[in-house]
């Protein structure tokens, strides 16, 4: 498919959703949904840009700044069926937007857009019932299309090789942030278009787990977590984690706890399949992580879905209990922290397939020892 009738696709998806949550129209400002939509990565400023789509099937429109109309050029082409409704400074661009739409009574705004233009579009639709987009959009955007899910792969194959170097740069000597900065640029080498997130956690870093790196010098017999990712070109994006030792570890309880955390990463990769829930997912880490007396040291849930986010539904959480359906694409990550000593973490991206499982990141999964 082209990608202005995977595009046209979408739209018309995306409109049919609106509908059936009783919607009359979607309005999108820039952000991943609107790139998912249309292809365009404009940014939201002050100045309003928004997707106007209505539910009924008619026509799209994007309201955009006159002087941004050139960014959008991509998207106003045949086939798609876009139009482009500009304003220029002094104009109300939330009215202009209001106007599109024939006597609404529901419309729903993107998650993401800016406070600033959620009251415009508020006062502009006066009386109108406004709510959030996401749970409409969410329902396309998290079951992945081949050529979304070529992207995947291509970007766990990307972060692997970024990990398969990592004894280039993690040495004990070092600080988190030397080695977090070699290995941006080995993010970008390896085919990314942004580092979007390094995490160097060595020591008791390591057991915070969204600690991102300091001026914390590597010592021999540190464990250290990284996780890494950023999305390629196409904007999808890699998101893999690995613990690795200097040398032999310090504390003697790190084999035998390591062991439980990759017996618990793998029981939950392998529970992944058509019609199981994503809470299943997430019990068949936590049970085994539980079962071996660990369980007040995995404290966050085990994965969240990913695409254009690095975050995004499906949530691999307790309490979640959508069905998993081939092409929905998540992280599996448990992780084993103890407080003020050291922390592990295991992550694999992993898409759903017709009959299991396939995993976008394939580096071994043991604590890798480097420096010896
Ligand atoms: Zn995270
Ligand atoms: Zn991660
Ligand atoms: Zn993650």
């Amino acid at each position: 498919m082209s990608s202005t009738a995977v595009f046209r696709s979408r739209l018309d998806r995306a409109a049919a959703a609106a509908a059936d949550a009783g919607f009359d129209a979607l309005l999108v400002t820039p952000g991943s949904d609107l790139r998912y939509l249309i292809g365009a990565q404009g940014g939201s400023f002050e100045r309003l840009t928004c997707l106007v789509l209505p539910a009924d099937g008619s026509a799209a429109t994007l309201v955009v700044p006159k002087l941004e109309l050139l960014g959008y050029e991509s998207v106003l082409v045949d086939g798609l069926g876009v139009e482009a409704a500009t304003w220029v400074d002094g104009e109300n661009p939330a009215k202009l937007a209001a106007g599109l739409l024939r006597n609404p009574k529901r419309v729903a705004v993107s998650d993401f857009t800016p406070a600033l233009h959620v009251f415009g579009l508020r006062d502009a639709l006066a009386g109108v019932d406004q709510a959030l987009a996401g749970p409409v959009i969410r329902e396309l955007r998290m079951r992945k299309d081949d050529s979304e899910i070529a992207s995947l792969r291509e970007a766990g194959a990307a972060i692997d090789r970024v990990h398969a170097r990592m004894a280039e740069f993690l040495r004990a000597g070092r600080t988190e942030n030397e080695v977090a900065a070699d290995i941006a640029e080995a993010i970008l080498e390896e085919g990314h278009a942004v580092a979007e997130f390094v995490i160097v956690g060595s020591g008791p870093n390591g057991a915070s787990p969204h600690h991102s790196a300091s001026d914390r010098v590597i010592e021999q017999g540190d464990v250290v977590v990284i996780d890494i990712g950023g999305p390629v070109p196409a904007g999808y994006n890699s998101d893999s984690t690995r613990t690795y030792s200097i040398g032999a570890p310090r504390d003697a309880d790190v084999a035998g706890t390591y062991a439980v955390l990759q017996q618990a990463q793998a029981a939950a990769v392998a529970a992944v399949r058509p019609g199981v829930t994503a809470q299943d997912i997430d019990l068949a880490a936590r049970k085994v992580i539980a079962d071996a007396g660990f369980g007040q040291f995995f404290i966050h849930r085990t994965g969240h879905g990913i695409g254009l986010d690095v975050h995004e539904e499906p949530y691999i959480v307790d309490g979640n209990d959508l069905p998993l359906e081939p092409g929905m694409a998540f992280s599996v990550e448990p992780g084993i922290y103890q407080p003020g000593r050291w922390g592990a973490r295991i992550e694999d991206i992993v898409v759903v397939t017709e009959d299991g499982v396939e995993s976008f990141n394939n580096q071994p999964h043991e604590l890798v020892v480097l420096g010896e």
